[in-house]
């Protein structure tokens, strides 16, 4: 605390002379930087504002460089608590303030924070070089590294001094001088090409519109998608035109609906070509460069590439592993789009037209196979899907299975009005953690779901900290007089995102950083509640129409199970397509840009990529890989995806909410997030390893 303090003066001292004047007033605290006496501590949005991060990060930083320097210089011989707990413990105020500044980045996005970003992404980086180069800390942690099999550590301990010990290897403590001169150039590059890279995403993203001015263009769209883009025009400034853009809730009904050919082809190529005009948000010298930058990182540490260094601390250990994987699904699953391919052909003939299919084809035509197979109508089964209904079912699945409660909590500081929060408590009452909704598409906000925390979990001085976790969506928003109303899909997310939820409030951690589980193991937790949303039983509760309070047929619940095979080909295909380009371009074994039309085609052409299906993501703006955590481990969804698959088998056998079961994922795996090695807790719930048969039975590839 004392060195806190000292920090922040020498910080408030080198402020400009203004504010030393005597006549002002002293600068209002930073709140990132005071004690939060907010209900559960959690953070006071309302007090923060954005000029509070800078000074906030530069404190934090310098605090924990004070407290790595102690532990380095600590005249008593290394023991596990006073090096590697001590370590674990240090950065407190650093994890706070990023823990805001993380979130609130993906959520409430402006140009200052885009540029505050910018210049503390880099920063980051070379505080996290700092200590992992700091030599006498790092000779602390190789003799207690050396003296392991001494130290009868329990095993999260065991994990914990493994994973220290990676991090310094891995962050270039064995590397002479020059090299972890060139090692610490080139982390810092790669954080300024991945803030630059998925801010052009967002920029290019939010940058395009397709303005529609005459009814007879919106033909086919439905009443709901048609009254969306009319309120976008509005907000736009369009009164009276409807106005489409490359976000989720508007492009894809609109490819999935709109009859006018000419136009979904104009939609779909802006959003597969976007970063890749030429213009100020093109981004394929900033992927070639980051490519080529990882790979010769990877060649620092002895990896052989990049894919090497991320996969050795992942379940998946190598690129064989994935490619193994990956491989096997590939055949089946092209087999399939193949099939389904040519029943879209058909399609078209029975529509009266004679041209070949074409990927902005794929979405129309199979709506109209979906609508004549299984007279399935996604909009028939939206009135089913209204959003607090559906989140009213999640909270019951989570409830049946594990005991815990809701309790909203309308009062909690939130950063957006519509932000809900609320406390969520285990079956015998105590606390568990706070839990944060932010359901609804922002242009301050990025695309796709995510859960994250802004607080952790852990114990200290036998206090035990609880978590503050968020999920955030980009879900349909309510129109006219409807609630919103989500398509099933949109469902099976928000299930999805209240797993990894559940798999941070539930956790029993004694260190924070264990709960940042590995990424091809942490889907697990996600995917296996999607399972529940579509099952009859859990439907009966939740899936009541927003104006009859009718529950959704028998019918339409069968048919919807039917369908759910259906499309898989394809959905499989494109989704592989991806964790190919993605493990093609983290395999690189020489650090030579590369370029990136030719290399992305000649990846699609060694797989045999169908020409009716673009990948799910083009390199120019695959995000996840270039920008988010998922450099080679793209694969790791459908990684999860044969895990969760073999693992909700289990439920299957025993029962849906077998008691018994639940007990044993929960405590087997929801409690103890990266605190062993993944396979050791998996075999621990399944009483085996996982199968794949599953997956391919739940997918129709079989
Ligand atoms: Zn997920």
């Amino acid at each position: 605390m004392r060195i806190w303090l000292a920090l922040a003066l020498v910080v408030l001292a080198a402020l400009p002379a203004r504010a030393q004047s005597p006549a002002a007033d002293p600068p209002p605290a930073n709140p990132l930087l005071s004690e939060w006496k907010t209900p559960f501590g959690v953070p006071p949005f309302s007090e923060i504002k954005s000029e509070h991060y800078l000074p906030a990060f530069k404190v934090a930083l310098a605090q924990q460089i004070a407290e790595v320097e102690v532990i380095a210089k600590n005249p008593k011989a290394p023991t596990f608590a006073n090096t590697v707990e001590a370590l674990e413990a240090s950065g407190g105020l650093l994890d706070k303030v990023n823990g805001v500044f993380g979130n609130l980045t993906s959520v409430e996005t402006n140009d200052e924070m885009q540029a505050i970003d910018r210049e503390v992404s880099p920063m980051l980086a070379a505080h996290a070089d700092d200590i992992r180069l700091n030599e006498a800390l790092f000779e602390r942690v190789k003799t207690l590294w050396e003296s392991r099999a001494k130290l009868k550590l329990a095993p999260d301990q065991a994990t914990l001094l493994e994973k220290t010990w990676k991090g310094f290897v891995r962050g270039g403590a064995l590397l002479s001088k020059e090299r972890q001169e060139r090692f610490r150039a080139i982390n810092a590059e790669l954080a300024g090409l991945e803030v630059k890279f998925g801010d052009d995403v967002l920029k290019q993203t939010n940058s395009y519109r397709l303005v529609i001015d005459v009814p007879a263009d919106l033909a086919g769209l439905p009443e709901r998608v048609v009254g969306g883009a009319a309120d976008a025009a509005k907000l736009a400034g369009l009164e009276g035109k409807w106005v489409f853009t490359l976000q989720s809730p508007s492009i894809w009904p609109f490819l999935q609906y709109a009859e006018d050919r000419e136009l979904r082809r104009q939609i779909f190529e802006a959003y597969i070509s976007r970063c890749d005009h030429g213009d100020e948000f093109d981004n394929k010298a900033t992927l070639a460069r980051t490519a080529a930058l990882r790979a010769e990182r990877s060649q620092l540490l002895g990896y052989k590439t990049h894919a090497d260094f991320v996969l050795d601390e992942n379940m998946a250990k190598t690129p064989a592993g994935v490619y193994g994987l990956l491989d096997r699904l590939w055949g089946p699953a092209k087999a399939v789009a193949a099939k389904e391919a040519a029943d879209l052909q058909a399609a078209i003939r029975t529509d009266g037209k004679d041209f070949a299919l074409e990927p902005w084809d794929w979405w129309y035509y199979t709506e109209k196979v979906r609508k004549a197979r299984f007279d399935l109508d996604e909009q028939a089964l939206r009135p089913y899907f209204a959003l607090d209904k559906v989140r009213e079912g999640a909270f019951y699945v989570a409830n049946r299975l594990f005991g815990v409660t809701f309790t909203p909590l309308p009062d909690l500081p939130v950063y957006n009005p519509e932000v809900k929060a609320y406390e969520v408590k285990d079956a015998d009452g105590s606390h568990l953690a706070v839990y944060y909704v932010d359901y609804h598409p922002r242009a301050s906000k990025r695309g796709g779901a995510w859960s994250n925390e802004y607080r952790g979990t852990w114990v200290r001085d036998g206090r035990s900290v609880r978590p503050v976790v968020v999920n955030c969506g980009n879900f349909s928003r309510p129109t006219g007089d409807a609630p919103a109303l989500l398509s099933l899909e949109e469902v099976e997310t928000l299930y999805h995102e209240l797993g990894h939820g559940l798999n941070a409030m539930l956790s029993k951690l004694r260190y924070n950083s264990q709960g940042n589980v590995p990424r091809d193991f942490v889907e697990l937790c996600s995917q296996i509640m999607e399972n529940w949303a579509t099952e009859p039983e859990v439907l009966k509760v939740y899936a009541k129409h927003y104006q009859t309070g009718e529950v959704i047929p028998v019918e339409l619940v069968n048919k919807l199970k039917q369908a759910g095979k259906f499309n898989q080909g394809f959905t499989t295909v494109e989704y592989l397509a991806a964790s190919y380009l993605d493990m093609d371009w983290h395999t690189l074994a020489e650090g030579k840009e590369q370029a990136v039309p030719a290399f992305e085609d000649a990846s699609m052409a060694k797989i045999g990529m169908p020409k009716e299906i673009v990948t799910r993501y083009r390199s120019p703006y695959f995000r996840h890989i270039f920008s988010g955590g998922y450099s080679a481990g793209y694969y790791s969804y459908i990684w999860s995806e044969v895990l969760s698959a073999d693992a909700f088998k289990a439920f299957e056998e025993r029962g849906l909410f077998d008691g018994a079961t639940a007990r044993s994922f929960r405590t087997n795996v929801m409690e103890r997030g990266a605190s062993e090695d993944p396979m050791t807790l998996y075999r621990r719930f399944r009483g085996r390893e996982p199968a794949v048969e599953p997956l391919l039975e739940k997918r129709g590839l079989q």
